[in-house]
């Protein structure tokens, strides 16, 4: 469920904990100190209705450039706002360059993978239209929204690039060089994945990207155009076939373990 429809659905106790850890919102404008920051009618709708805000009150804002900054809440009405930026109370940081290639699945379960890739640390989620792909409508907004929320909670400093939805064949005819793809390939001829990545850490920081099939797998003819690319790394994610969704957060938490063990 989006920010925009939370409303009355928010329980007190829920309510309580979120003003505790305070709340964190991502935001297009410049921060800077003393700048002032316009809020779109869904975070004003947040904050006035939801977390029951006032002028006056402490958030803390993100843009994915500027760090995070301690800002106060400058105007609060139906639908719209202003924070003033105060002081920066972390430095942007440089974060892994790992893409997520995904086929879409049906609208929940898409909507989760983008949550959880963002937590996950996944720097672009970009869902792949493949032979097999059931969903032929992907809401990119939507899952924006999603990713933007999760940002939010999970103490990022970005919010991952969401791409519309394009076809594999067109991706890896384009496939940017020097960008490796880790292949979760369900034949389960490739590697176990922490082993493929282990012999691979030592060439970090390289760009990666995910690459997850539907829940009908790849087409032959697509396996064979996939392990063609350079540098692509098939691996196994174990014995059991996993739904695609579950793939997709698996790859992710393993990459992340392995290529970048001291963050
Ligand atoms: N219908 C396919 C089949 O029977 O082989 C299974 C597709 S699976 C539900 C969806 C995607 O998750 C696969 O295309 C693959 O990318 C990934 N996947 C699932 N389990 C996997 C495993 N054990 N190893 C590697 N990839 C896996």
């Amino acid at each position: 469920m989006n920010r925009a429809d939370q409303g009355g659905e928010l329980h007190a106790g829920r309510r309580e904990a979120a003003v505790q850890v305070g709340v964190r919102l991502y935001v297009e404008a410049d921060l800077a100190a003393g700048a002032a920051v316009p809020l779109d009618p869904a975070q004003a709708h947040y904050l006035r209705n939801v977390m029951r805000r006032a002028p006056g009150d402490a958030v803390r804002a993100f843009n994915g450039r500027d760090g995070e900054w301690r800002a106060t809440i400058a105007a609060l009405g139906k639908g719209k706002g202003a924070l003033a930026a105060e002081a920066q109370t972390r430095a942007q940081a440089p974060e892994p360059d790992l893409w997520l290639l995904a086929a879409p699945i049906k609208r929940t379960a898409i909507d989760f993978v983008a949550a959880k890739a963002t937590e996950l640390g996944a720097s672009a989620i970009q869902p792949v239209f493949t032979r097999r792909t059931a969903v032929t409508r992907v809401n990119a907004d939507r899952m924006r929204a999603n990713a933007i929320e999760a940002a939010e909670q999970c103490e990022r400093l970005t919010v991952p690039a969401v791409r519309d939805a394009a076809p594999l064949a067109k991706l890896l005819d384009t496939w940017p060089k020097g960008r490796r793809i880790l292949f979760a390939d369900e034949t389960r001829d490739g590697l176990p994945i922490a082993a493929a990545l282990a012999a691979e850490r030592a060439k970090m920081p390289e760009p990666w990207a995910i690459l997850i099939g539907p829940e009908g797998g790849f087409a032959p003819e697509e396996l064979t155009r996939i392990r063609a690319v350079p540098g692509v790394a098939p691996v196994s994610l174990g014995e059991r076939l996993l739904r695609a969704d579950t793939a997709a957060l698996a790859a992710l938490a393993v990459w992340q373990a392995v290529m970048t063990p001291n963050a």
